[in-house]
This record gives C-alpha cells, structure tokens and sequence, in this order.
C-alpha cells in the first residue's frame, strides 16, 4: 500500500516529484519537436537524434511557483488498514475539527466513515484552513467533491453512470480451461465464475477433456468509457465428455444462483471437500487403527492432509454450534446445517472469525489446517453428522437444495428466457463450418 504524506517534508518531495516529473516531460517534448527543426535548417540531416542532447534545459525558474501550482494539485492518499478518517487528517497535519466538519455535510457521514482500506482521498492543501478540498469515490458510480467556501464545506457530486454491456464469447478446451478462455477473450473473473458455476457436476481437475467446449453470456460494467469490472457470467454452458451443462443467473432470496434449465440449482447443499489443494490422507474406517493411540478406533471421519493455515470452508450453509477446543481434536468448529446434519471440523492451527451462533455461507472460512489435539501431522479432520450419527462424507448422500417452483419458476422462465436463447447462437457460426 502506498504511504500517504507523513509531514510537511515528504509533502514537499512529492512536490519536487512532479517537479521533476514536468521537467522530463517538457525534455521529451523538446526531443520530439528539434529533430523536426533539425531536419528543416539542415541539410544533409545527418544524426538529427545528436540535435537535442546540445539543447540548454529550460530553467526551472521559467515554471510556475511550487505554492500556485500546488493550490490546484490534489494530493491522493490511500487509506492503509486499520487508519481511520482521524488518522488520515493526522497524518496530513490538518485539525480534527475540519474532519467534523466534513462528516456533518449532510450525506457524507456515511460514505466517509465506510472508506476501507485502499480507498483513496484526495486533498487540495492550502489556503487559510490548511485544507481547499477534499475528494473521494462515494460509490462506483459517483464521486464527491467537498470545497471549503467562505469557511464551511460546500459539496458537490459527480454522477458518473455506470453502462452494462452484455458479450458472449465461446471458446474450445485444448489444454486448459483457463488457456481456452483467455484465447476466446475472457478475463480471469469470468472464467473463475464459469468454473465455480459447473464445479459441482464438473470436476475441472480430472474430468476435462481435450475438445470439450463452452460457450458464455456475461457483463461487463462500463463507466466514462472505460471498462471498470466484470459484471458475472449471465449465462453458460459447457460440454464435458458429450453431456451439456447449462447455468442460468437468477437472484433467490436477494442471492445470486446458478440454475439448469429446469430450475435446479446448480450448487448443491454441500461442498465435495471442505478444503482445496489437499489430499485424501484418511478415510471414514470403523475399524482404524490410531495412529497416534496406536489402539483399534473407528475413523468418523476422512483426514485431508495439507499445509499447516491452508483455509478450511464450510461445507455447506448453516450456523456455527461449537468454535473452541475439543479434547483429542483440538481447535475445532462444529456447523449446524439444520435438517439434522451437522459438520465437524477438527486439528485446526486457528479459528476462523465466526463466533458461535453466527451463520456461515457455503464455502466461508471457518479456519485454518493445524495439527492441534491428536494429530501426528497437520490435517483436517472433516466429519458429517446425520441425525448425530457418522456417515462417510465421501459417499453420503446429500440432501438436495430445493429447486425453483411454481410463481417463482414460470418467473425465473420468462426472465431468463432471452438469455437461453441468446446462448444457443452464441457461436453457433463457428459450429456450422466445421
Ligand atoms: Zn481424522
């Protein structure tokens, strides 16, 4: 994170920075424009390039005072974590009376107590309070700007509109799906959302196949003509060994979900491993040996081996029911899914921030691999609960979410309807002259 001015003197070198910066500007200018010169008042014109080394600099006398120009230059400052609005006009030498000031503008309070870090604010310093005007993005799509006039602030906001631009893109898997997407133009967003989407009837480790094909509806948010973020993939589908997958955007109970055609959501109610780039150390066994007990005690559980701090995630929605210590599993976090089941996760090195009681979405981290309790290396040890009793996570059935029904569905059905069929032409060219 880049630091903000932390006094008067570093003020000044930022100063002496675009001081310098003008200078070399004003260089090139020169460079580009003599050799022009050059080449009209000599002949042959030999070695033009030699023209502007000879030429004198122009005085730094000849530039505006540094105290004109820096009543006009906003000194951008970016919030670092853990500072506070106080913190920054501290920093800047300015009284805390004018932040007061500031956040009594009818409006502001809230946007300018929200700033997190990385956000940036921008100051014009001067003037009899030490401060002309003071800058910030409000929200994507506007930005504030508060100017001291006659010793109060007066603010002033800039609507910048957002544009949404719908694309679609297709693409043909030859090594990766992330090789394929780049080739068909698609930025890491989209193709980490296409991915996420299908992940849970794909398998993009091991079930890809070369000519396996996909095709994609997605947003892009634009703003003063330029491109600001991805807006999500609207639509997708992908071809895996043959068999067509579809996803469908559609917002249920004020959250975006991926659907089939039919209205099923493509996520299922949990999660196939609670934990990425781990493998299967352990497995559910009645009839283990301990390992570390050395005793015959039945596994409840499977053991992911994995890097000490590597995230844990919950495996499905539901409410933390027990964060704390266990004897013989160590830190470890228990997650009410409601309908009887219940998830446990064991040997953790540290809890995540969910206090007991608190829900947890799908995949949230809940905490990180350790080797706490009885463990003879850094695990994770995942259990699942049905009715309080052990079933093998790995073959368990799992309940279904529940599909989109009735109003809802005919609703979901009209509304995705356009972009179903927008999805079945989208390289439906390319198809046709192979
Ligand atoms: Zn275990």
């Amino acid at each position: 994170m880049r630091q903000p001015a932390r006094s008067p003197l570093s003020r000044w070198s930022h100063r002496h920075w675009l001081l310098a910066g003008l200078l070399v500007f004003l260089t090139a200018l020169v460079a580009t424009i003599v050799p022009g010169l050059a080449k009209a008042t000599r002949k042959p014109p030999a070695q033009t390039g030699l023209a502007t080394v000879e030429l004198p600099l122009p005085a730094p006398a000849a530039l505006p005072a540094p105290d004109a120009r820096a009543a006009e230059e906003w000194l951008p400052v970016t919030v670092e974590a853990g500072q506070t609005l106080g913190g920054v006009f501290e920093e800047l030498e300015l009284p805390a009376s004018l932040m007061y000031e500031a956040l009594d503008v009818p409006g502001m309070r809230e946007p300018l107590v929200r700033l997190r870090a990385g956000a940036v604010l921008e100051f014009q310093l001067g003037g009899k309070d030490g401060l002309r005007a003071l800058r910030f993005e409000r929200d994507e799509a506007s930005r504030v700007e508060l100017r001291r006039q006659e010793g109060r602030f007066v603010a002033r906001v800039i609507e910048r509109p957002l544009e949404r631009r719908v694309m679609t893109a297709s693409g043909e898997i030859t090594s990766s799906l992330y090789a394929a997407g780049h080739r068909a133009g698609l930025g890491d967003a989209v193709i980490h959302q296409m991915a996420n989407a299908f992940s849970y009837d794909i398998d993009f480790t091991q079930d890809l196949r070369v000519g396996d094909s996909f095709k994609v509806i997605y947003e892009e948010i634009w703003r003063d003509g330029e491109r600001l973020r991805s807006g999500g993939v609207v639509a997708a589908s992908f071809t895996n060994r043959g068999k067509e997958f579809t996803a469908v955007r559609w917002e249920r109970n004020g959250k975006m979900e991926y659907f089939d055609l039919e209205g099923r959501p493509l996520k299922k109610s949990f999660m196939r491993m609670p934990i990425e780039f781990a493998r299967i150390s352990s497995r559910f066994n009645p009839r283990r040996k301990h390992p570390v007990l050395g005793t015959v005690r039945a596994h409840k559980g499977v053991d992911y081996a994995a890097a000490t701090g590597t995230p844990i995630m919950a495996a499905g929605d539901g409410r933390v029911s027990f964060a704390g210590w266990q004897n013989g599993y160590g830190r470890t976090v228990i997650i009410d899914h409601g309908k009887g089941v219940t998830t446990l996760y064991a040997h953790m090195s540290r809890l995540g921030k969910h206090k007991v009681g608190q829900r947890v979405q799908q995949g949230s981290i809940i905490g990180y691999v350790g080797a706490t309790g009885l463990a003879s290396g850094p695990h994770l040890h995942y259990e699942f609960r049905v009715n309080g009793v052990h079933r093998d996570p790995l073959t368990v059935t799992m309940p279904k979410p529940d599909p989109l029904t009735g109003a809802e569905l005919a609703a979901f059905r009209a509304a995705t309807a356009p972009a179903v069929a927008q999805l079945k032409r989208v390289g439906g060219v390319q198809l046709a002259s192979r």
